[in-house]
């Protein structure tokens, strides 16, 4: 093997950890990445030599503060192959990036206008949308879900119509690791003069992502993901785009002048960065990034999919267990759950025997609805975890169900 993972595992101290007598098996890497020592080193720095407000003083803190800020905005620009810096906004994370565009572009919607989802959007890609339908009468519409968990492109071309305005889409699904061809669904949207926002909450930290190659307009993902820290993220967009688009908060930073009867605006990015930011969070996301950097993410790829492969197979060794998501381009993110056993009993199990997944509908209602059931177990991977992780995870599992008498 090429990858050096136990050398990967060195750098996450997290994962030394015990849960009562057993060792940890973090397997929630779809909630969240835990982080390598070199972001957890970077927020020590910060507060300890460099803590300073950003973009307002003139001493030597904050100096050094806004350099390394706007430095993170250039290797987040650099990471995800943007023409400008200023095409990267700091956000609080997938959820607030999406909230952004959906208040910002919003604004320009009129009734009767559409928006475009997909039946496997996280709920942050659908609430917003579904607030703007009760605000400006727009119609949000859905690419559907198929039994394997793929979407059905097929209905593309009849969804997109001359009032389709956005088509906001994940790049891949955090319930079912379906990984949606996207570059071809922006190139259609295109065609149909609809701009394209990805939700690429579950991208960065599995596979390589160029804006410029995608072509999208507009891209969210979250820092505490892509192994950064929580409360911070990135919304791209296209300079043009995001000049045509008006603010979205009001307050310090976003503004170039204020009398007392009216406000001018910032020039990007600020004219979308309202108030003090997560400075040390949008600094150590730089830094997870650089780190992430220093990997071949097709390396990292082949890995992740040959655990996926791998845990696929031993968990059909266990009785019962019906798996929900096999499409034929799959993270690796593995949705299941066991004959007659509630997924909450399991989880509850596999805790106790220092195994974390998750159980539930993921902030995925609709999928759950599409397949009838209240939700799921998931055990969501990153290049960290190891197939002897997996055994570990298949042994905890099956007596789990022999527990619970499935
Ligand atoms: N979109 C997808 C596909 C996700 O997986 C998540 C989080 O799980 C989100 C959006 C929301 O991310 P956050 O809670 O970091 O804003």
């Amino acid at each position: 093997m090429i990858f050096e993972v136990e050398k990967i595992r060195e750098e996450f101290p997290i994962l030394k950890s015990q849960v009562g007598k057993y060792p940890l098996i973090y397997l929630d890497n779809g909630a969240t990445s835990e982080k390598p020592q070199c972001v957890i080193d970077r927020i020590q720095k910060y507060y300890e030599e460099e803590n300073a407000n950003i973009h307002r003083g003139v001493h030597h803190l904050s100096q050094i503060s806004t350099d390394n800020y706007e430095k993170a905005r250039k290797i987040i620009q650099s990471y995800l192959n943007a023409r400008f810096d200023h095409e990267i906004i700091f956000t609080k994370g997938t959820t607030d990036g999406i909230n952004l565009v959906a208040s910002s572009f919003g604004k320009l919607l009129k009734e009767g206008d559409e928006v475009l989802i997909t039946e496997m959007e996280h709920h942050s890609n659908i609430v917003p949308w579904h607030m703007l339908v009760e605000e400006k009468g727009i119609v949000v519409k859905y690419i559907p879900l198929k039994q394997n968990g793929e979407l059905d492109l097929s209905t593309l071309d009849e969804l997109l119509t001359d009032r389709t305005k956005l088509l906001s889409i994940t790049h891949i699904s955090n319930s079912l690791g379906t990984i949606n061809p996207i570059k071809e669904v922006i190139e259609k949207a295109h065609q149909n003069g609809t701009k394209v926002l990805i939700d690429a909450a579950q991208s960065l930290q599995h596979t390589k992502v160029d804006v410029q190659e995608l072509d999208c307009d507009l891209l969210v993902f979250s820092g505490h993901k892509v192994f950064g820290p929580t409360g911070v993220g990135i919304l791209y967009g296209k300079e043009e785009l995001l000049n045509e688009l008006p603010p979205y908060q009001g307050g310090g930073d976003m503004i170039k002048t204020v009398s007392m009867e009216r406000t001018t605006y910032n020039d990007l990015p600020h004219k979308f960065e309202a108030g003090t930011p997560n400075i040390v969070g949008g600094i150590a996301l730089g830094t997870a990034l650089e780190w992430l950097s220093g990997f071949d993410m097709e390396q990292v790829e082949a890995y992740e999919h040959e655990l996926l492969l791998y845990a696929t197979k031993r968990i059909k060794e266990i009785e019962g267990v019906k798996i929900y998501g096999e499409a034929e381009h799959k993270s690796a993110v593995l949705s299941f759950l066991v004959e007659n056993i509630h997924p909450y009993d399991i989880g509850t199990l596999l805790n106790q025997q220092g195994v974390a997944v998750r159980t539930g509908h993921h902030c995925t209602q609709p999928i759950m609805d599409f397949y009838s059931i209240p939700g799921t177990i998931r055990a969501s991977f990153s290049f960290y975890n190891t197939k002897e992780e997996i055994d570990q995870f298949i042994t905890a599992l099956q007596k789990a169900v022999n527990m619970l008498g499935a």
